[in-house]
């Protein structure tokens, strides 16, 4: 018998330009897939289940294009530390004391990090896999936490001309062993290269090359502080393309978003580690929107920045208004209204996101035939008991405790506000018992 999951009268925000927003409406699941959004819907099987959502955002489930997961255990270790202090403090150093049970405790508590804070899809940029075992371990997290997405197989770092073993080789005996068809789960696997910013020209053709022959997308940082003409480099060697996703990508010149949106690739916008971390000034949104090209947030750093996506909407949409504001205040002028609306950071946070990894068809918005990933907003507190738009309202407002149910695939892996299912409490147990591990050897290697 089919398993049916009704979500009842909520303010229903699908993101599909077709069916646009609906008031007091309700969203039927069936086996893991949205067959209608609309007013007065009925199940058809009698053991139905149905969640109250009166007073209640629904909107697709939140997509983070890029995210360093296995991060998740050790939030706030290098608060204050730029991308030239982060080097040394995590790529050179606690990475280098993490085992890979310790990798599994970090990606599996990451990923639930991810799904408490509303997020359904995600791309793990995983670049601590110090070891076949490592990169087993990280895909292990993943899997159990239920998420959706992408494993991006990646080394250690920061890099060198080195072929930097195990990766990227070992991604043949992963993709083979873990992902016959493409598929695992829910997740799909891809190559997290160091890029031109983090090796010769020379080996990053290969890396590419490389990654090309595995059929895998690529992914890889460019465009942020202390680096420069990446997205040229790659154009020489012909190696520019739909399959690749470029990460941070603010500091890249007019020219180089130009070649970036003629040869079809994305950007993950990473307003808080750009901003945070003097990754850069402002992020790319707005070179991004401009020139239309497919561009979702990430999180990125999450052991010096957040876990979610809400402040990342924030973040970004307060820089790109002020990148935008500068000149006209420069010249003593104020306008009534600025460009950018509240509305086009959920779409970049949801169906936007979903397009640049290729899942637009699977994911991004409420529309029937795709996977039944819903995050539920609680929007009955002060705080986002708003008068005006109610997704301004969210976007202004909202942060992980506000989300109340989460839905991937038709799993309930969030419900009244709280995580569920027998694996949380052992991944918190995992989580704290590695923190303890790493941060021993830690000491032990600084009293070496
Ligand atoms: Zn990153």
């Amino acid at each position: 018998m089919a398993h049916e999951l009704l979500l009842r009268g909520g303010l229903v925000v699908t993101v599909d330009d077709s069916l646009g927003d609906l008031a007091d409406a309700d969203v039927l699941i069936r086996d893991g897939v949205i067959v209608a959004v609309g007013p007065g819907l009925s199940t058809s099987s009698k053991n139905a289940e149905a969640i109250d959502c009166k007073g209640r955002l629904v909107i697709p489930g939140l997509v983070d294009t890029h995210r360093h997961v296995w991060q998740g255990a050790i939030g706030a270790f290098t608060p204050q530390m730029t991308g030239a202090g982060y080097g040394p403090a995590v790529l050179n150093g606690i990475s280098t004391r993490y085992e890979p049970e310790d990798i599994y405790a970090g990606a599996l508590w990451g990923a639930l990090q991810a799904l408490d804070a509303g997020i359904t899809t995600i791309a793990d940029w995983a670049h601590n896999l110090r070891s076949a075992e490592h990169a087993n371990a990280n895909l292990r997290g993943l899997q159990e936490s239920g998420i959706r997405g992408y494993f991006l197989y990646g080394g250690p770092g920061p890099t060198t001309d080195a072929p930097n073993p195990p990766h990227p080789q070992d991604a043949r005996r992963m993709r083979d062993a873990h992902f016959p068809n493409g598929m695992n789960g829910r997740l799909r696997m891809g190559m997290a290269l160091r890029g031109p910013c983090f090796t010769s020209a020379e080996r990053n053709a290969e890396d590419f090359k490389f990654a090309r022959e595995l059929g895998l997308p690529i992914s890889t940082h460019v465009g942020m502080a202390g680096t420069s003409d990446a997205i040229n480099v790659l154009d020489r060697f012909g190696l520019l393309g739909r399959d690749v996703n470029y990460v941070h990508a603010n500091m890249l010149t007019g020219q180089e978003f130009d070649l970036i949106a003629k040869s079809k690739g994305t950007i993950s916008l990473t307003p808080s580690t750009d901003m945070l971390m003097q990754f850069g000034t402002f992020p790319a949104t707005g070179p991004a929107l401009q020139r239309g090209i497919r561009s979702g947030f990430g999180v990125d750093t999450v052991c010096s920045c957040g876990t979610d996506i809400f402040s990342e909407m924030r973040l970004a949409l307060a820089a790109e208004r002020s990148r935008a504001n500068a000149p006209a205040l420069a010249r003593g002028e104020q306008v009534p209204t600025v460009a950018l609306h509240q509305r086009d950071m959920l779409r970049l946070a949801t169906l936007d996101g979903a397009r640049v990894w290729d899942m637009d068809d699977e994911v991004g918005s409420l529309t029937p035939g795709k996977q039944a990933d819903v995050t539920v907003i609680d929007m009955r507190s002060p705080h986002l008991d708003g008068y005006g738009d109610i997704i301004a309202t969210m976007v202004l407002g909202a942060g992980p405790a506000d989300v109340e149910t989460v839905i991937v695939g038709g799993d309930i892996v969030k419900q009244n506000g709280r995580l569920v299912g027998e694996h949380i409490g052992k991944a918190r147990e995992l989580m704290l018992v590695s923190r303890e591990r790493v941060r021993a050897r830690e000491a032990a290697a600084v009293h070496a």
